[in-house]
């Protein structure tokens, strides 16, 4: 961990939130029980479009994070570790889930620690109810008509909802 003062201590939690699910806002509400500050941060993904641009998906994390004010919500274009040392964080946080979350992980955090020793990554185990959830799933869900509101925060089931009555109506 970097000299950070205490009562400073900053976290990045990076993804594509693609968009932000209640698995991830759980993962935000558990990393603010252990940083003063996190930053759930949407990285540039050089050649995938996504469903949701980036700055909707920020915007998205925002509304869904508004009831913590100790959370904010960003992009990052480039490395991460570059990031989170611009935004003076000490830590990376990710979530961790059975379903093979953990070699991508792991190979993942030992560069970040190759890259930039000083920041940690920190992984937190995903409640057993939310382990299933993925944004992925949640866009197939949708996109089948299926009822996908208790797995996403009130702003991203509106915007969902919103698109997909656009797109029937188109
Ligand atoms: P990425 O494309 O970087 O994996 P995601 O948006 O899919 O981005 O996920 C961001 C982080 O949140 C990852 O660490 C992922 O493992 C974690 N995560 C995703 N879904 C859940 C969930 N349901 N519960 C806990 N952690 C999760």
């Amino acid at each position: 961990m970097s000299d950070e003062p205490l009562g400073q201590r900053t976290a990045v939690y990076p993804g594509s939130f693609d968009p932000i699910t209640r698995g991830h806002l759980e993962i935000v509400e558990r990393a603010l029980r252990l940083f003063d500050q996190v930053i759930v941060a949407v990285g540039r993904h050089p050649t995938k479009k996504g469903y949701f641009s980036v700055s909707e998906r920020v915007d998205l994390i925002s509304a869904s994070i508004a009831h913590l004010p100790r959370a904010r919500s960003a992009n990052f274009d480039g490395l991460m570790v570059n990031f989170c040392v611009e935004q003076g964080a000490s830590a990376i946080i990710r979530g961790l889930r059975p379903m093979g979350d953990f070699e991508t992980e792991y190979q993942m955090g030992m560069a970040n620690r190759d890259i930039a020793p000083t920041i940690e990554t920190v992984f937190l185990i995903a409640r057993p109810d939310h382990q299933f959830i993925s944004s992925s799933l949640i866009r197939e869900i949708a996109h089948h008509g299926g009822d996908f509101q208790r797995y996403v925060p009130e702003p991203v089931f509106e915007a969902m909802m919103s698109r997909l009555g656009s797109k029937a109506g188109s």
